[in-house]
């Protein structure tokens, strides 16, 4: 029987780990699909995480994270968890993608989130040949040709400002003419010089051929003007879906209390409607989508699973 089993290993399920251990518990299991880190893992750059030194990459800012959060007894294994159950007794179920069963006292939902699509014509057909949602993954296939990145929020304007150093231009393609991002981003944005702003449009398509994407077409939501970008990556950074599966039951309903969003109801102690269970990062209601948040969440967290398994 375990103490504790925390599903997902970005930075709400670390620390989580992290405290829980440290502060006693000897049975804790982090399951984790792919490599520890999270989302943050694909960002090209952070800069507001306190105390933080110079810039770094997402992937060099989390390197040190899991060997931390494992010092003290975390243990962690590569699965992926498919469902959650809660039995009699207060003791949780956890199935694993290999079938596998694992009895816990408690668990906490960390899973984040992933890349939302956007919905235009020809996006899942050239998904990998051309559409792309992550810039340091795939930019550098794009060295000195032109690009167009859809959205216009925090992560669209940043990966674009990041594509701007590789590539020859970026066309920054957004459906209102203001932006959601922070506006220092903005600011820094502008400051590119090619950076092309193509604002109050929607996509008409992405448009290829079998080697993949050749261009894309816009419209202009006033003049209907169509624009032929002739661009052979498009980035799509138009906000993210919440991973949640694992709390569904056979009839696919959530074992707890979630909002319209997907997202889990918790309490500031990160508790949800179910006793034992907790959630914590981007997956919670009124997530700021954070680093520093899902941080602190996963602490929170885990003083309060402590607590609660007295
Ligand atoms: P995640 O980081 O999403 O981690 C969840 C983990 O759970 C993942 O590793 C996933 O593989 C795993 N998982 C999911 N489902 C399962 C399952 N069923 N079984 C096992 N494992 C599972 N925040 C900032 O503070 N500053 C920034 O500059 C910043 N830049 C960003 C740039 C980009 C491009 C993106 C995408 C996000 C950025 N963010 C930034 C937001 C920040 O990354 C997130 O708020 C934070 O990572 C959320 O942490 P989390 O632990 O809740 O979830
Ligand atoms: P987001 O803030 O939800 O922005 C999504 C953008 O995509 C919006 O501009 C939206 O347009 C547009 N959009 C949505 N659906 C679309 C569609 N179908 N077609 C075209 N455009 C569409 O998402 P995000 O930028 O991924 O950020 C997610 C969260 O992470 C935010 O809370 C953000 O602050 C945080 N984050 C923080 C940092 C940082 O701190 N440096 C960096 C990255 C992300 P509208 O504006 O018209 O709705």
């Amino acid at each position: 029987m375990l103490d504790l089993i925390i599903i997902g290993g970005g930075p709400a399920g670390l620390t989580a780990g992290l405290y829980a251990t440290r502060g006693g518990l000897k049975e804790v299991i982090m399951f984790e699909m792919g490599i520890p880190g999270g989302q943050i893992t694909g960002s090209s750059e952070i800069e507001n995480y306190p105390g933080q030194g110079e810039i770094k990459s997402g992937m060099d800012f989390m390197e040190n994270w899991p060997e931390q959060s494992m010092r003290f007894g975390l243990k962690k294994e590569q699965k992926k968890v498919l469902k959650v159950e809660k039995k009699e007794d207060n003791i949780f179920k956890v199935i694993t993608e290999d079938k596998e069963e694992y009895l816990s006292r408690s668990v906490l939902i960390a899973t984040g989130s992933v890349p939302k699509k956007a919905g235009f014509k020809g996006e899942k057909e050239f998904f990998g040949k051309g559409v792309s949602t992550c810039a340091t993954c795939d930019g550098f296939f794009y060295k000195n040709k032109e690009v167009a990145v859809i959205g216009g929020g925090d992560t669209a304007l940043e990966e674009a400002i990041y594509l701007s150093r590789i590539c020859s231009k970026v066309y920054l393609i957004h459906r209102r003419d203001t932006y959601r991002a922070a506006p220092s981003t903005i600011e820094h944005m502008k400051k590119a010089k090619n950076i092309e702003e193509v604002t109050n449009v929607t996509i008409e398509e992405v448009y290829g051929d079998k080697m993949g994407v050749l261009g894309i077409k816009v419209k202009n939501k006033e003049t209907n003007e169509i624009r032929d970008l002739k661009t052979p990556g498009v980035f799509t950074f138009v906000g993210r879906n919440v991973l949640n599966d694992s709390l569904k039951d056979e009839k696919g309903n959530f074992i707890c209390e979630m909002n319209e969003m997907g997202e889990v109801i918790v309490d500031l102690n990160m508790k949800t409607s179910v006793p034992g269970l907790y959630a914590a990062g981007d997956i919670r209601i009124n997530a700021a989508k954070q680093v520093v948040c899902a941080a602190g969440d996963g602490a929170t967290a885990g003083v309060n699973i402590i607590e609660y398994l007295g």
